[in-house]
């Protein structure tokens, strides 16, 4: 397959064209590379990834952030050598993606005021960076190049300079953030300049030999800024200026388009890379985002949109997807499902990443499977995600296991969420965990409902109680009228609910429940494209086919926040795809009675108002179900608890708890 055909960047070789894109990990501290970041990138290295990209890697004082590794000093060198070191010994080759944040950057980190092309305030720190003078432009030019510098001496085999997401480069090129009056302010030539000229210093610091990779966005996806023809030739100045290899991503961070949510569809960016592969002559392109199945990845390289194909996330997930390409062992490819729980929302408040569907992420050294010497029959009870995961884990380390389930089918709570707009890909990770357990020779029962005479009778020498939680019902007069429904059972049985839909619980279910309710009735996007390319409705009313439904939804919620428990990464796409649909939200909302045309609620202000509805959902959470713990630990000292049956939270604290569990047996 084209995927695993080496290819040429420059004048370096890579083994395939799998590239793990840089990810900012949270791994370091004081900017030096640390023991697990090694240990992170040897496994991805190890797995078969062809290129391993990086970073960001600060260049300068100006850049400084959290948990990042830099490249400003060469006392920085000696851990970079050690890293390239590991990557190459594994045969891929290595990269240091070199970071200028601009008006992004953070005092916080810094101690010092961001610069930026123009003093305009940034949207993510609300800070004010200083106009750069000449005398800056030069000093960050050099700093590029003296990074570039150190990255080589410390054995990369390139470098990558960020012009991507709204940092230093793309401010310079975009209208939005350049209001300059000289020669790098302006006209699109003038704008592009400082991009150039970062290129041709690193250039003539690094010589011919050593390719440069942009990272590029396709499109800044911001109203006013550059579209994606702009950015094609912003990227065929770039070449003309040094570069040989661009990775294309998609728009700023603060861009309202989303990018790397579960609901941008697999592959959706690639046309961003086939723009840019159309604009420059000999560099190789990169297509990003969002890429986490191998035969997404072969059909953008077999049409031609690029040449290679990036995965940050898809090896995060599983590090060893290309070699399982490689041995046709592709069934047992755990694909990343874009959640952001452990990756991207970890790093936006200040953690360090872990991976939902990968529980060794981050603390590969720590948890590597030990085989056991003396296999113990093990009984799990509970086939969601926890229970699940433990088997797997107990199972490949040469225990005998059971799995109990008292449902038709296994995943849990995780079918529920598969069943939401958008939060599909939640079925890949039951895909996986599923045939695990087939091919491990898990025994798997399913509607097997555990008692202690039963438990007794099968005689375990462990037990894994994994049982999940049920839904909570609220003490409001009239919840037990015909009218009301659990958002659980919206989800898994699609009860009918007449047009006016009332939802009690705004937190994540709730929200969700929402968006599933809302799109009932809309036309998908087979649909979207027939009348669109048949030009068979006008665009405004196939938008409104689109976004609205049959239904009225309303929402109700106590808190003042609406979406409480749903990832930074996620909420507001969630909420503003809420709005789209016109989703009634109403915050700060308490309900006093249920009755059977509606609820009768009140406000902050103590008024009362009644919101009529001909069905009310329940989504104020959950509470575990473990009723059988107790006694089965009496009778089996060695018995664990996990997952919401422990406390109700999310699916990745139920893998991470089934994997430890699985583990420790
Ligand atoms: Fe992918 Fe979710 Fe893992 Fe992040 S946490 S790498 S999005 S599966």
């Amino acid at each position: 397959m084209k995927l695993l055909e080496p290819v040429k960047v420059g004048g370096l070789e890579l083994r395939n064209r799998i590239v793990m894109l840089p990810m900012h990990l949270g791994f370091c501290e004081n900017g030096t590379v640390s023991d697990r970041m090694i240990e992170f990138y040897r496994e991805r290295a190890e797995g078969g990834a062809g290129l391993i990209v990086v970073g960001g890697c600060t260049i300068d004082k100006h850049s400084a952030y959290w948990g990042m590794v830099s490249l400003q000093d060469d006392r920085y060198i000696p851990g970079h050598r050690r890293l390239t070191q590991v990557i190459r010994d594994l045969g891929a080759r290595s990269c240091a993606q070199l970071f200028q944040a601009g008006r992004y950057a953070n005092s916080k980190y810094s101690g010092i005021q961001p610069i930026a092309p123009s003093a305009l305030p940034s949207t993510l720190t609300r800070e004010m960076p200083r106009e750069m003078t000449k005398a800056d432009i030069e000093e960050v030019k050099a700093s590029f190049a003296a990074a570039a510098r150190r990255a080589i001496e410390a054995g990369y085999d390139m470098v990558e300079v960020i012009a991507s997401a709204g940092y230093l480069i793309s401010q310079f090129f975009s209208p939005l953030t350049n209001q300059r009056q000289d020669e790098y302010g302006g006209e699109f030539e003038n704008r592009t300049r400082f991009g150039e000229e970062v290129i041709k210093a690193i250039r003539c610091e690094i010589g011919p030999d050593y390719p440069i990779s942009v990272r590029l966005s396709g499109n800044e996806f911001m109203q006013g800024g550059n579209g994606s023809l702009e950015m094609a030739r912003f990227a065929a100045r770039l070449e003309q200026a040094g570069a040989n290899l661009f990775s294309v991503t998609g728009g700023w961070h603060e861009s309202r388009v989303p990018q790397i949510t579960m609901n941008v569809p697999p592959g959706a960016y690639s046309y961003l890379a086939r723009t840019v592969k159309e604009a420059v002559n000999n560099s190789q392109v990169i297509a990003c985002n969002r890429i986490n199945d191998p035969v997404i990845a072969e059909q953008i390289l077999i049409e031609g949109q690029a040449d290679l194909v990036g995965m940050a996330r898809g090896l995060m997930a599983d590090p060893e997807l290309p070699r399982k390409l490689e041995e046709g062992r592709w069934h047992e490819i755990r694909k990343c499902i874009g959640c952001n729980q452990g990756c991207l929302d970890a790093i936006f408040v200040g953690g360090s990443c872990r991976c939902l569907v990968n529980a060794r992420a981050g603390r590969e050294a720590q948890t590597r499977l030990r085989p056991v010497e003396r296999p113990k029959k093990v009984l799990v009870i509970g086939g969601g995600p926890a229970g699940m995961e433990a088997a797997r884990v107990a199972a490949t380390r040469g225990h005998d296991v059971t799995l109990w389930e008292k449902e038709v089918d296994l995943g849990g709570q995780l079918e529920l969420a598969a069943a939401i707009p958008g939060r599909q890909d939640f079925v890949h990770l039951i895909d996986y965990l599923e045939d695990s357990l087939v091919e491990l020779g898990v025994k798997v029962e399913t509607q097997k409902e555990a008692d202690i005479g039963e438990i007794k009778r099968f005689g375990p020498d462990a037990v894994v109680v994994a049982t999940g939680a049920r839904p909570i019902m609220p003490d409001i007069p009239g919840i037990d009228s015909k009218n009301v429904v659990g958002a659980w059972e919206v989800l898994a049985f699609e009860p009918e609910l007449g047009k006016k839909v009332v939802i009690i619980g705004g937190g994540a279910v709730g929200c969700e429940v929402a968006l599933f309710i809302a799109r009932m009735g809309t036309i998908d996007a087979d649909t979207v494209k027939f009348l669109l390319l048949n030009e068979a409705e006008p665009v405004e009313r196939i938008r409104e086919l689109a976004q609205r439904g049959t239904k009225e939804v309303v929402v109700v919620e106590q808190d003042k926040n609406m979406g409480r428990g749903i990832g930074i990464s996620t909420r507001w796409i969630i909420l503003q795809e809420l709005a789209r649909m016109g989703v009634q939200l109403r915050p700060s909302t308490k309900v006093i009675a249920i009755e059977e045309d509606g609820i009768v609620v009140s406000d902050p202000q103590g008024r009362t108002e009644k919101i009529p509805a001909d069905a009310v959902v329940v989504a104020v959470g959950s509470k575990p179900e473990n009723s059988l713990y107790e006694e089965i630990k009496q009778a089996f000292p060695e018995t664990y608890l996990i997952g919401d049956a422990k406390e109700p939270r999310k699916a990745l604290e139920a893998v991470h708890e089934g994997f430890d569990v699985g583990n420790a047996i």
